[in-house]
């Protein structure tokens, strides 16, 4: 494209920008940034819930803050209420996922014909297989994980190689039949969202359902006019849907994805809540939404509850540059795989020395297994490497270590067939 005069970035807080499984491996939003500047035209990033990056640099002036504090149309923002379901479960007051309230809300919502959005961001029916006698969990033979139930299909689905099992009659290892599901997924959701209102129209939203072509666009078409009551799904119902006639949104657990390892998680979920609130009442018709939790004194919620952004953005930065993270620190993740462990621990270990001993500016953190320790078959190793920006800005200095590193093992390296993966 020639005279390109303007770059919009619309949700600029998005991951899914961030190309990290197959190179090229590039964030489009930072390439945007860079290609504005080589065409010398501005870049517009817009988000309700922008990056710690992006809001940072707008803190130290890289960037203009531009602010719409109104909502389109003079919608007013969603009541918000915060439902404790460890303190609900103990009055009596939880239908198995639901909360009275909540049902009660949606049963309001249908008799009115207005629409209802359910997120619980895990998809299936029960996350957990595991046996009552002997604590067995039902894993993946490939993967180190555990495998998800999947009723509809009625079997064990890994999510991380698809490799399928049929849902076992007895516990693989001792044989007992005495087999619990735990965990929520949409499947789960919806299965049970049925059985309260079995004359509702509900429709779920997530990757099993909408890989069919022109799926996605036909159900929210039909949510749109009326013809769908309830629509269920993961975190796909929290992007940019805008349907005046929904007034009632429910997050089922809002906790399962903070104790993801990441130092984004909570900034994640932040966005994944406020984003889904917002969903609710965005015309005349005024909205509600329910967040049920069984951590409702986790710090996150009373921003999520308040709409404070700005709060809880001075909350995750100071806590990253106490921890020394993004935007204070530039950070790469090594990790190595291979189906022999022993060989992509000694690979990693090699170039953890290389890097150690080329430059001390550079930290990093041991290595060690990775959380999924094994995927496809393939064990997996990794560790952080750290600069502060304060020393290397440019981060030029991690990136040349790594380079070194990187090459001395390809010329002498013990292991030279195993995979270095670096993100
Ligand atoms: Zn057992
Ligand atoms: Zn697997």
């Amino acid at each position: 494209m020639k005279n390109i005069g303007l770059i919009i970035v619309d949700e600029e807080h998005d991951s899914s920008y961030k190309q990290a499984e197959y190179p090229p491996k590039y964030h489009a939003r930072d390439a945007a940034i860079v290609l504005a500047k080589e065409c010398n035209c501005p870049v517009v990033l817009g988000s309700a819930t922008p990056s710690i990056e992006s809001m940072h640099n707008t803190n130290n002036g890289k960037y203009t803050l531009l602010e719409l504090p109104e909502r389109v149309d003079g919608a007013k923002l969603p009541k918000l209420v915060l439902v404790n379901t460890t303190e609900m479960k103990k009055k009596g007051e939880m239908e198995n996922v639901f909360s009275k309230m909540l049902l009660s809300a949606i049963d309001e919502r249908i008799k009115k014909n207005e629409g209802v959005i359910l997120l619980q961001n895990r998809r299936g029916f029960a996350t957990q297989v595991y046996c009552v006698e002997c604590a067995h969990l039902e894993k993946c033979e490939n993967c180190s994980v555990g495998m998800v139930y999947h009723i509809k299909s009625n079997n064990l689905k890994c999510h991380y190689c698809n490799a399928i099992k049929p849902m076992p009659k007895a516990c693989s290892m001792c044989g007992s039949k005495n087999i619990k599901l735990f965990g929520t997924g949409t499947e789960r959701v919806e299965d049970e969202l049925q059985a309260y209102f079995p004359s509702a129209i509900i429709e779920r939203i997530d990757s099993d359902t909408i890989s069919e072509k022109g799926k996605l666009g036909e159900t929210l078409n039909k949510f749109r006019d009326g013809e769908i009551d309830i629509l269920v799904g993961t975190q796909m119902v929290s992007k940019g849907l805008d349907f005046p006639r929904v007034t009632l949104v429910g997050v089922i657990s809002a906790e399962s994805s903070l104790w993801m390892p990441d130092f984004r998680a909570e900034e994640r979920t932040f966005q994944m809540l406020t984003q889904v609130s917002g969903r609710a009442g965005r015309s005349i018709l005024p909205g509600e939404v329910m967040i049920q939790t069984c951590d409702s004194g986790h710090p996150l919620m009373k921003f999520i509850m308040n709409n404070d952004y700005h709060g809880f953005f001075a909350r995750d930065v100071q806590s990253r540059e106490f921890r020394n993270y993004p935007p204070f620190a530039n950070l790469c993740l090594a990790e190595t795989k291979d189906k022999d462990p022993r060989k992509a621990s000694e690979t990693l270990i090699d170039l953890y020395k290389e890097m150690f001993n080329y430059n001390r500016a550079v930290s990093i953190l041991p290595p060690s297994a990775a959380l999924l320790a094994k995927i496809k078959n393939e064990f997996r190793f990794q560790m952080l490497i750290k600069t502060s920006r304060s020393i290397d800005p440019s981060a030029s200095i991690l990136r040349d270590t790594i380079a070194h590193a990187y090459r001395v093992f390809r010329q002498k390296g013990k292991h030279k067939d195993v995979r270095i993966i670096l993100i």
